[in-house]
């Protein structure tokens, strides 16, 4: 099928291997990077990271990066909150995107990871005083969860971590074991992903992702200060409610019960983009469909993704 494809339209991307990337301030081969087992994040998690999402559009024949600064501006504050040396301006590191984007020459959509991390070769749990790296790798990625006919949600029996025991507002690489834990068990009970709570036992967001309810015409969402990941998808689509479909957002904690009896719901990020959730510990959303609300967000997504929104072009950065 791939062979097909390529024979017909001449696309053919390269093998992960081969792909370009930047690293250390130079572009790379992905084979040719290599980091040694001492190396500090992968022994303590002192790592932070983005996932920006890049649209391929098939009529304009054009590639877009989503809202590419919002995602170096947040790797800059988490970077900041690690004490990671990040040399790097928001301008140089979308610059180094779009190159590697254009050296890979990809036709579909493509899912973009920056990584600053402690990369000494050095035993010691502390941040001051380890030397870091940067890198930016990207490769092709599809759905990360069902979009179209929604997701079933369990809430978690592990809790989002506190502010004052790991910042939730930073995308810190350790701090993602605690979203795998939850989805994992999520997972392992036959639903499609976990909801947290956080230690007081409001609704924070869900694994990797942030949450939406609708109520009575309403968007309801946890604030910042609910041990979230502050999302620029979160930002985006209440943005779009707003000055768009006139719908407004309230940032409040939300108790747990109050996803049962929602109107609608669903998560939102920049993997799962904007995902319906038809149940939560068994109880139907609503009629257990998507929503006209999270439907129409979903669909004003999309089309601003993928530079259909003529308004929005400014969230997008082409990469040919
Ligand atoms: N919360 C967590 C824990 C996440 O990992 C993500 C994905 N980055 C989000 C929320 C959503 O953030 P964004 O919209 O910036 O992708």
């Amino acid at each position: 099928m791939a062979l097909e494809t390529e024979a017909k339209t001449g696309y053919s991307p390269p093998t992960q291997a081969e792909s370009w990337v930047f690293f250390n301030g130079e572009f790379q081969r992905y084979k040719d990077v290599h980091l040694g087992l001492m190396t500090h994040a992968l022994h303590y998690g002192t790592g932070c990271f983005e996932g920006i999402r890049a649209y391929w559009n098939e009529a304009q024949e054009q590639m877009f990066c989503l809202l590419m600064e919002d995602h170096f501006k947040r790797l800059q504050l988490s970077a900041k909150i690690l004490q990671i040396d990040l040399p790097y301006s928001v301008a140089q590191m979308s610059e180094a995107t779009v190159e590697i984007m254009r050296r890979n020459g990809w036709r579909e959509d493509i899912y973009v990871r920056p990584l600053a991390f402690k990369s000494d070769e050095k035993i010691g749990v502390k941040l001051k005083g380890i030397g870091s790296s940067f890198g930016i790798y990207a490769s092709p990625f599809g759905n990360y969860v069902d979009v179209d006919s929604g997701i079933h949600c369990k809430v978690s029996s592990w809790r989002r971590v506190d502010d004052n025991a790991a910042p939730a507002r930073a995308k810190v690489t350790g701090i993602y074991i605690n979203s795998a834990l939850a989805k994992s068990d999520a997972e392992e009970d036959g639903y499609d992903e976990a909801i947290v709570l956080n230690q007081d036992g409001h609704v924070s967001e869900g694994s990797a992702a942030n949450i939406f309810l609708v109520k009575d015409g309403v968007l309801l969402t946890p604030p910042a200060s609910d041990n979230i990941l502050e999302g620029v998808t979160r930002r985006a689509l209440m943005t779009l409610a707003r000055e768009d479909l006139g719908i407004a957002t309230v940032e409040r904690s939300i108790d747990r019960t109050e996803l049962y009896v929602a109107d609608e719901a669903f998560l939102c990020g920049t993997g799962v983009q904007v995902s319906p959730i038809l149940s939560v510990d068994h109880r139907q959303v609503g009629d257990g469909t998507a929503g006209p609300i999270t439907k129409e967000l979903q669909q004003l997504y999309f089309d601003v993704a993928k530079g259909r929104v003529e308004e929005r072009l400014g969230w997008l950065t082409p990469i040919y």
